[in-house]
């Protein structure tokens, strides 16, 4: 998700640290301590917040963190967050491709990937979400019963990470074709599914839990 630069995204980020972390590393094995919760969740390109803000007032009890490494688009997400006043709630406004590095082995409850870019071209399917490089760091971060939960409108992308996960040894726990056919109130819509909801497409969807 690009956007046209904000001015305000920089100053507003740096005057919300509390929301907005700086150095992610320090607070490695101590997210729960700091969020105050029991389970924690990781929404990773979380975009403009819709889905981790919704859901942390839905599970209030939850800790949850949205990664998402474009600073004027993490800016909206951060102002959601200060309009809520939410407690349990905080971002990482960077790439991804540290998480080992933020969280300690076993920390994590659930990663919720939500309509990431698919870079269809495939000397790009390294930096897809559901890569085996992003498997490897998602399975060292993870919580021995811990889950990864996919929700996409593109069928090839949802392909490739059905046998990327099976190839890892993941357990495909729930899979759908048409996740949105049925009501499912516990879980929020995200910026991007309400928009494709609009167009009339399914919504796939897919829970992996990690062996071991
Ligand atoms: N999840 C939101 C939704 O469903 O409305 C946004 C979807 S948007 C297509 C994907 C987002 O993931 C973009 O904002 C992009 O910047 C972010 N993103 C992609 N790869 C990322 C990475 N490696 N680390 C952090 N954010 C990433």
């Amino acid at each position: 998700m690009r956007m046209r630069k904000k001015t305000w995204a920089a100053p507003f980020l740096e005057a919300h640290p509390e929301l907005a972390i700086n150095d992610p590393k320090n607070y490695k094995g101590k997210w729960k301590e700091y969020l105050n919760c029991q389970s924690l969740h990781v929404e990773i390109g979380c975009g403009k917040g819709d889905y981790c803000t919704q859901m942390s007032v839905k599970e209030e009890h939850s800790g949850w963190i949205g990664i998402e490494r474009e600073r004027n688009v993490a800016a909206v997400a951060v102002k959601k967050a200060v309009e809520m006043e939410s407690k349990r709630l905080c971002f990482i406004v960077q790439d991804a491709g540290q998480l080992s590095e933020w969280f300690e082995e076993k920390e994590i409850d659930v990663i919720h990937l939500n309509f990431s870019d698919p870079w269809p071209k495939s000397g790009y399917k390294k930096r897809r979400l559901s890569h085996r490089g992003f498997i490897e760091q998602y399975k060292q971060c993870l919580a021995e019963q811990g889950r990864v939960i996919m929700k996409t409108d593109n069928s090839t992308l949802f392909e490739f990470s059905l046998l990327e996960f099976a190839d890892c040894g993941w357990k495909l726990a729930e899979v759908s074709v048409d996740f949105r056919r049925k009501e499912h109130p516990e879980d929020a819509l995200t910026e991007y599914e309400k928009r494709f909801l609009e167009l009339g497409q399914p919504i796939y969807r897919a829970i992996w839990q990690k062996n071991g």
